[in-house]
């Protein structure tokens, strides 16, 4: 039984691949590659002559069995995407899968990934993160994904294709506030630059974004109850009035309390409702 390997490929610096990454694509019996072209570029750069056969996310199912087939005949095989780490926003956990099922050995053989690389640099909190890979381009499911970004306390990061940038800044802005955020573009290449600031001032630079990009957006730093605090204040006053009632706290406290979510003084709630 052979095995199944998973190569990190480049994500435009060619030099970025390691010595074993090179050395299990010149020891495969085959290289299944997300676009062959593509791979072959690379292939040919480091003069490595394989065997390719295409494996996409359209074609995941059909081509993982006769992946799964040809590694139980004995073959070895590598698994590479057009960039980057396999499997991460690109073809792959279908196989990986069956292998596993069918007591395949699967190698990962590590190397650059666009959101590690964008996160390093990113000078945001890299302890705690969430990857949320591409927004869905369904405008309900994408306005929902960012609502749920916006109050995770873990450095959010997104990948986005160019056309998709200024709306999508646009999006965040709208939904998730004025943020610290950073855009990592074209990384390892020529042209890579790292954008920090408000969503707003990003948006400012921003008139054409061209080529890659990873969006990191800084984790919520507003606790559960500030939240609760902005939602209320949000309420008319009479409605403010009624959700403390219903918790049947007095009138004197429901007074202190407004006073306190507004940061005014009794007084000042006292005569506003006087004004009503
Ligand atoms: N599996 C790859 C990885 O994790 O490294 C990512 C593949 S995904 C189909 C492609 C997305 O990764 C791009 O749309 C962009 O968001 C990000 N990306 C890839 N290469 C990049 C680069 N050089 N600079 C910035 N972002 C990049």
């Amino acid at each position: 039984m052979g095995k199944l390997y998973l190569v990190a490929t480049p994500i435009g610096n060619l030099k970025d691949i390691s010595y074993r990454a090179i050395e299990v694509l010149n020891s495969v019996d085959l290289i299944a590659a997300e676009d062959t072209r593509r791979t072959l570029k690379l292939l040919n750069h480091y003069e490595i002559n394989k065997p390719l056969i295409s494996y996409y996310r359209h074609n995941e199912d059909v081509k993982s069995k006769i992946l799964i087939d040809k590694i139980k005949e004995g073959m070895n095989i590598a698994l590479v995407s057009d960039a980057g780490t396999p499997v991460i926003s690109d073809p792959g956990e279908e196989v990986v899968r069956d292998c596993i099922k069918e007591g395949i050995e699967v190698v990962p053989i590590p190397g650059a990934c666009a959101l590690i690389t964008a996160l390093i640099s990113s000078g945001l909190n890299t302890k705690e993160f969430s990857f949320y890979g591409f927004l869905s381009v369904n405008k309900k499911y994408k306005r929902e994904k960012l609502e749920e970004i916006g109050k995770d306390t873990k450095t959010c990061i997104i990948y986005e294709a160019p056309h998709k940038m200024i709306q999508t800044l646009k999006d965040i802005l709208d939904v998730i506030g004025d943020r610290n955020i950073v855009v990592a573009r074209e990384l390892t290449k020529v042209h890579e630059e790292v954008l920090r600031g408000k969503v707003s001032e990003i948006i400012e630079k921003y008139t054409n974004p061209i080529g890659e990009h990873v969006i990191l957006i800084e984790g919520n730093s507003i606790s559960e109850k500030e939240e609760e605090i902005n939602e209320l204040n949000k309420l008319s006053l009479e409605d403010h009035y009624s959700y403390y009632e219903k918790q049947g706290m007095s009138k004197n406290d429901i007074i202190k309390r407004i006073a306190k979510d507004k940061n005014v003084s009794k007084n000042d709630i006292y005569q506003q409702f006087l004004q009503k």
